[in-house]
């Protein structure tokens, strides 16, 4: 059920007999000269729409709320596009309409986390709302770093508009995304390393991955085993690992 098509009476309707409600998280920012500046806010939206079907052949509903689009990217934001909102600003913005949900009874809320920038805020966030309703509690689920195992089991390599990104872009949007400037390498630094516009170095045009093996088919295979694996935990299910 996503949650901006019902109306008020239908949505009360429905949380009395649902507890979950999925949040999508994204990011507005530079993934290369090849993909969208939404592409940290499709991946989850597509996810979550998969995970609510998934749930439905297994008898379970779940709510899905609207997306928080922007989100924190400091270091991307060296680029065009990027729109960065500071993490004091998104961590209490992303609590507030926590709190809304708990307020509403929902005993789950899941952040469908698209960005890696989002982490630390999300994490913040999720603590203060547990500390105040002890009865709801918050999963953060960052989709290509707990489901690392399967993704690298389809892909060679995963990264910022990156083999597994470009490949669910592909499976999902493939109209917006120009293969032929998909092109990157990984880097890594030894330590954090946190100053203005970093991401030039360690983003070059905004990747940090070898881009160029990414195809529709292995997006397909990510976004088909990390749906599941969500929807089977989310279900309460074992999750096959
Ligand atoms: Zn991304």
């Amino acid at each position: 059920m996503r949650m901006e098509e019902l109306t008020w009476p239908e949505f009360e309707k429905l949380k009395g007999s649902v507890d979950t409600v999925i949040l999508p998280v994204g990011s507005v920012e530079a993934h290369g000269r090849h993909l969208p500046l939404g592409t940290d806010t499709f991946a989850p939206l597509e996810i979550a729409k998969r995970v609510e079907e998934r749930l439905q052949e297994l008898g379970f509903g779940v709510l899905v709320a609207p997306p928080v689009w922007y989100g924190h990217t400091f270091v991307l934001n060296a680029y065009p596009g990027t729109v960065n909102v500071g993490g004091g600003a998104f961590m209490a913005y992303v609590r507030e309409i926590m709190r809304e949900f708990a307020v509403e009874g929902f005993r789950r809320i899941v952040l469908l986390n698209g960005h890696g920038g989002n982490y630390s805020p999300l994490v913040l966030a999720a603590e203060e709302v547990a500390q105040e309703f002890p009865e709801t509690e918050v999963w953060l689920v960052n989709w290509w770093l707990d489901f690392r195992e399967d993704i690298l089991s389809v892909c060679s390599s995963q990264g910022h508009a990156g083999e597994d990104e470009t490949s669910v872009m592909l499976a999902i949007r493939p109209g917006l995304v120009r293969m032929e400037e998909a092109r990157g390498r990984k880097r890594r630094s030894k330590v954090r390393v946190i100053k203005r516009d970093v991401g030039r170095e360690l983003f070059p045009d905004g990747v940090n991955d070898d881009p160029s093996g990414a195809t529709a088919e292995k997006g397909e295979a990510i976004l088909s085993v990390v749906s599941e694996k969500i929807a089977r935990l989310i279900a309460g299910e074992n999750d096959g690992t």
